[in-house]
C-alpha cells in the first residue's frame, strides 16, 4: 500500500490519497481551461481519499455528456480533484497538488486530437486515446485494472 499526501497552496486543504490506480493527460480544451495549464490526474478510489478543509466545487458537463464535479480551496483557487458521474466510486485528483508529484508520470492519455503539437513525453505514456470513444475505452481500462 502506498500512501500520498498533498493540498493547496494556501495551506487550508490538506489531502491523504492511498494506492493510486492510473496516472492520466488529458488534453481536452475543457480540462486545459479549467486547469489553466495541462491537465494531469491521478486517480484514486474514493474511499481511499480523504480530504481536510472546505472545498468550493463547480460542476460541469464533461466530454462524455455526463456531469463532473471539480473541488478547489474557495480561498487559493487551487484545483484539488474532480468526481465525474461517468466514473462512480473513483477521483481524479489533480498532479500538481500532490507532494510527491515526480511519482506519477502519467500512463495513458486521452483527447489526442487536442494534444498541444509541441507537447511530448518521456515515453512514459503507454496508451493514447483520440477523442472517439474514450468514455467507452476509459471504462473498459479501468475495470480490467
Ligand atoms: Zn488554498
Ligand atoms: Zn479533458
Amino acid at each position: 500500500m502506498s500512501e500520498h499526501n498533498g493540498g493547496c497552496h494556501c495551506g487550508k486543504v490538506k489531502f491523504t490519497a492511498k494506492d493510486p490506480i492510473i496516472s492520466v493527460a488529458c488534453n481536452c480544451q475543457r480540462c486545459r481551461k479549467l486547469s489553466g495549464s495541462l491537465h494531469l490526474g491521478v486517480i484514486f478510489s474514493e474511499e481511499n481519499f480523504s480530504v481536510d478543509g472546505e472545498l468550493s466545487s463547480y460542476e460541469y458537463v464533461g466530454g462524455s455528456g455526463n456531469k463532473v464535479n471539480s473541488k478547489f480551496c474557495g480561498i487559493c483557487g487551487c484545483k484539488i480533484y474532480s468526481k465525474a458521474e461517468l466514473f462512480e466510486g473513483l477521483v481524479s485528483v489533480k498532479l500538481g497538488v500532490l507532494d510527491d508529484a515526480l511519482d506519477f508520470p502519467p500512463q495513458m492519455e486521452v483527447f489526442t486530437n487536442y494534444k498541444l503539437n509541441w507537447l511530448k513525453d518521456n515515453g512514459c505514456i503507454k496508451e493514447s486515446f483520440e477523442e472517439a470513444a474514450v468514455a467507452e475505452r476509459l471504462t473498459s481500462i479501468l475495470e480490467n485494472l
